[in-house]
C-alpha cells in the first residue's frame, strides 16, 4: 500500500450515510433508555428526510442552516396522482409533487430536531464511534423562542406599531426592521 491512509474515522465517516447512521443510532441501547425515546424517532425521521444519503462527514453548518430554513409542515391532502393521502412534500407512493406551500412551524419545533442531530452527531463523535471530528449542529445556534429578543414581529405587528409611533422612532425602527431578520428567519416564525 502507498500514498496516504485516510484515518479509519475519517474512511468511515465517508461510507456512512446520514440515513445509516440514524438508524443505528435509534437501535442504541442508551439512546432507547432516553425519555421521549418514541418522539425522537420522529425528529430522526424529520432529520433523515432532509439528510438522507449524505454521508455524515459531509454535513457542514451551512446544511444545518438550511434545515433550519426548510422546516415546514403541510396539510393532509389527497395525492394529485395517486389514490393516497400526502402530507409531505413529495407523495410516498407515486413521487407526485405538491404546490402549495406549507405553513413555517415554531422555533421551538424547529430547536426539537436540532437538538436531536447535535446529540447523534455527539454520539458519532464519542471515542466509541468516531465517525466525525466536529460537530456542525453545534455551531449553528438556536434561537430561544421564548426570549424578546430573538423574536421578530411579524408584518402585521409591525404596521400596528408603526401607526402608533412618534415619527422619530418609526424611522429609527423601520430602519432597524427592513435590515434587521432575514427572510428566512421571518419565515421561521410560527
Ligand atoms: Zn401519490
Amino acid at each position: 500500500m502507498t500514498g496516504q491512509i485516510p484515518s479509519p474515522g475519517k474512511a468511515r465517516a465517508q461510507s456512512v450515510t446520514f440515513r445509516q447512521w440514524g438508524k443505528q443510532y435509534l437501535a442504541l441501547e442508551p439512546v432507547k433508555k432516553l425519555r421521549g425515546y418514541a418522539i425522537r424517532k420522529l425528529y430522526v425521521e424529520n432529520l433523515v428526510r432532509f439528510f438522507g444519503d449524505k454521508p455524515l462527514g459531509a454535513i457542514m453548518p451551512e446544511d444545518v442552516t438550511a434545515y433550519r430554513a426548510q422546516r415546514v409542515r403541510y396539510k393532509r391532502i389527497k395525492c394529485g396522482k395517486c389514490e393516497g393521502m400526502v402530507s409531505r412534500e413529495v407523495c410516498h407512493a407515486c413521487g407526485w409533487k405538491r404546490n402549495d406551500a406549507g405553513a413555517p412551524v415554531s422555533v421551538q419545533t424547529i430547536n426539537h430536531d436540532h437538538m436531536t442531530l447535535t446529540h447523534m452527531l455527539n454520539v458519532a463523535r464519542s471515542p466509541q464511534f468516531r465517525l466525525v471530528t466536529d460537530n456542525p449542529a453545534a455551531h449553528v445556534p438556536k434561537p430561544n423562542p421564548n426570549n424578546e429578543r430573538d423574536r421578530i414581529a411579524s408584518a402585521e405587528e409591525w404596521e400596528r406599531l408603526k401607526a402608533v409611533l412618534p415619527p422619530h422612532l418609526r424611522r429609527l425602527l423601520t430602519v432597524a426592521y427592513d435590515v434587521g431578520p432575514r427572510r428566512g428567519e421571518l419565515l421561521n416564525l410560527e
